[in-house]
């Protein structure tokens, strides 16, 4: 076989899709959040980014980085082994504390990325939890599919956001069986925001437990940041909380906030987290400083809040169809993977401003998207350059205005 030709032919399919990855080189600027230097082929450009998931900007906030610099001199730059042998550090621990006091559990557990929290995670209950079956909500990010997909555990998937669909599978299944629900609170491609309430209602009327991925709510949402479960105070209510320290938390890793003995049990028997360096102290220590900012301070929810109705007001004055939600992500919607991609190139190169196009996988086809993530820090000078240069592209190229 020629190896080279298949890898090839395997690519030239995506690009005449239309779905083609191609990466922007970027220079993110510490302290000018949202700014960046845009590496091209020829020179480079000062961009504004417009996608990022440091919804906050906590990446670049001063407490954080200064954490990251205290914790870098005292314990120098990696963990030096697994949790197990010689890489458990004194951040981890205050981190983990931390993250359990934020939900309200008993203990959590931190992973080198959300990734690696939901496939360990959610593998390892499934696979070893004699006679398993996982219900998982047909929306569910790829880390939990792959998780429970390698678990071999039987799983069904239930219609997005639907406790009654949930409710009719579940009756399905013989009750001496172990149950796991598995879904998100905010998804992160439509916004939209499930009825943990409910689900916890049905899942508890058949003995399930429930598993939910918080990873694009915490820190944004509830009192002190600790997601959707916290604002509907339904934390207690579910077994496992999941979350990521990469997006509004502005670092990087993952974790599970749950009871001791299940931690304890992740702890004990999950290959992801097992066989693995942990995490630089320095990154446990940002995280730790942006968890802790974050629980106190309102502010920067607050003005994200205002910024994002900005942005949607401002795109329903020039027409530009965007999807309703109730969250702080704006999908611009442009349905069509070809166009999507050029009004994302013009964005970019005509006017310096920087929103990745989504396309399939990432969602279906037929809703090819740009995924707009207003932050606390986009000036009105930032949103009136967004608004004109859709305002201009939505012209030259004759797409369809919304009502
Ligand atoms: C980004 C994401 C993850 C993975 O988190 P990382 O920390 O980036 O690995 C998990 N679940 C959902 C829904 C996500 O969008």
């Amino acid at each position: 076989m020629d190896y080279e030709d298949f890898f090839r032919q395997e690519l030239e399919a995506l690009r005449h899709e239309g779905r083609y990855r191609v990466f922007a080189d970027l220079e993110r600027h510490a302290g000018e959040f949202p700014r960046a230097t845009h590496y091209r082929e020829r020179g480079r450009a000062e961009v504004t980014v417009w996608c990022s998931n440091d919804y906050l900007g906590m990446g670049q906030n001063s407490l954080v980085i200064d954490a990251m610099h205290l914790a870098l001199d005292r314990c120098g730059a990696g963990a030096g082994g697994t949790r197990n042998i010689s890489g458990t550090n004194h951040y981890h621990v205050l981190l983990e504390n931390e993250l359990a006091e934020l939900h309200g559990k008993e203990s959590a557990l931190i992973f080198t990325s959300g990734y690696v929290s939901n496939w360990a995670t959610l593998c390892t209950l499934a696979a070893k939890l004699p006679g398993c079956v996982v219900l998982s909500d047909a929306k569910n990010h790829a880390s939990m599919i792959e998780g429970i997909r390698h678990s071999r555990a039987d799983r069904m998937i239930f219609a997005h956001n639907d406790p009654e669909d949930l409710n009719r599978k579940l009756a399905e299944i013989d009750p001496a069986r172990p149950k796991l629900v598995a879904f998100e609170s905010v998804y992160s491609m439509d916004g939209d925001i499930a009825p943990i309430a409910e689900i916890c209602d049905v899942a508890d009327a058949h003995g399930a437990m429930t598993y939910l991925d918080e990873v694009h709510a915490v820190g944004l949402y509830g009192p002190r940041g600790g997601g959707i479960s916290e604002r509907d105070e339904v934390a207690h209510r579910l077994t496992v909380i999941e979350g990521t320290l990469a997006k509004a938390y502005g670092v990087m890793g993952g974790y599970i906030a749950a009871s001791t003995a299940l931690c304890d049990f992740i702890r004990s028997f999950a290959s992801g987290f097992i066989f693995t360096t942990a995490l630089p102290p320095s990154v446990a220590a940002g995280a730790l400083a942006s968890i802790r900012h974050l629980k106190a301070s309102e502010a920067e929810r607050d003005r994200q809040k205002e910024r994002v109705a900005t942005v949607r007001r401002r795109l329903d004055e020039i027409g530009v169809p965007h999807l309703v939600n109730e969250s702080h992500i704006v999908p611009v919607m442009v349905g069509d993977p070809v166009l999507c991609k050029q009004i994302s190139d013009r964005l970019l190169t005509q006017y310096g401003i920087y929103v990745q196009p989504i396309n399939y996988p990432t969602v279906p086809r037929g809703t090819e998207r740009l995924r707009v993530t207003p932050s606390p820090l986009h000036s009105d000078w930032d949103v009136d350059r967004l608004i004109n240069a859709l305002k201009a592209i939505w012209s030259e190229i004759g797409l369809e205005r919304a009502a």
